[in-house]
């Protein structure tokens, strides 16, 4: 399975950067499928700017209806036509900073798989709940609450206490986890959960993604903060694993 890293560029970025950042992606490795997330008003200017390439462009959140009257919020159709391929969903930022329950985060993929987006659903334990031995167990009820009975499209695994920290969990844990959310997707989905990708996400930097990215069932990564470099997400790039 090739493996996906993705940017998240959270709420950064201007539209001046958007043109030389692309051209540096589209130079990427070919052994790596990538994918860029930036905010909702620089969408159309990436997808100009990456004009189709092998680089695909992703979107952080959408709404749980298909349209309506929801002010300040945006719909999975129009993420389709601004050309998202991807739309990250239940990132730990939202969770926590809009209430967005598993319930909303299942709502959120249904709604995104009918409009033909490839969700990359975020589920990980808080840093209490490593502690309390809660880990696999949190992430796994996060998994049958999120996802709808056909879910297809990626995961993301993101121990909260990982993100912009520069703490990662032991390559063990991860491992570990890994294996716990594949035999969780297995029960769940059957068949088809043997073949969705699960990133590895949480402080993944140009000097720890190889490692990270060479262990059992991590599909590639979901990065914060070091996509916001191209110099840094390819160097992430470029330790992928080759098909
Ligand atoms: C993220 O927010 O999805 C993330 C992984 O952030 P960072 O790489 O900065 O930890």
């Amino acid at each position: 399975m090739r493996q996906l890293i993705a940017g998240n560029w959270k709420m950064h970025g201007k539209l001046a950067d958007i043109a030389a950042y692309a051209a540096a992606l589209l130079q990427a490795p070919g052994h790596v499928d990538l994918a860029i997330c930036p905010p909702f008003p620089l969408l159309d200017r990436f997808a100009g700017a990456l004009n189709g390439g092998a680089v695909a462009l992703g979107a952080q959140d959408c709404h749980a209806q298909p349209q309506g009257a929801h002010t300040g919020d945006v719909s999975a159709a129009m993420l389709k036509e601004a050309g998202a391929v991807y739309v990250i969903l239940g990132h730990s930022e939202r969770r926590e900073n809009h209430g967005e329950t598993n319930a909303v985060v299942c709502a959120k993929t249904a709604t995104a798989l009918a409009a033909g987006l490839t969700p990359i659903v975020c589920v990980g334990e808080t840093l209490a709940e490593r502690e309390a031995g809660a880990a696999e167990d949190v992430v796994r009820t996060q998994l049958r609450h999120s996802l709808p009975h056909d879910f297809s499209g990626v995961i993301a695994y993101e121990p909260v206490w990982a993100i912009g920290t520069g703490k990662t969990p032991t390559e063990a844990d991860v491992a570990a986890m890994h294996g716990a959310i594949r035999a969780a997707l297995v029960a769940q989905l059957g068949a088809g959960g043997a073949g969705i990708k699960i990133l590895y996400g949480g402080s993944v930097k140009p000097g720890n993604a190889a490692s990270l990215l060479a262990l059992p069932e991590v599909g590639g990564a979901l990065v914060g903060g070091a996509s916001l470099k191209a110099d840094d997400f390819l160097a992430i790039a470029a330790g992928a694993r080759g098909v």
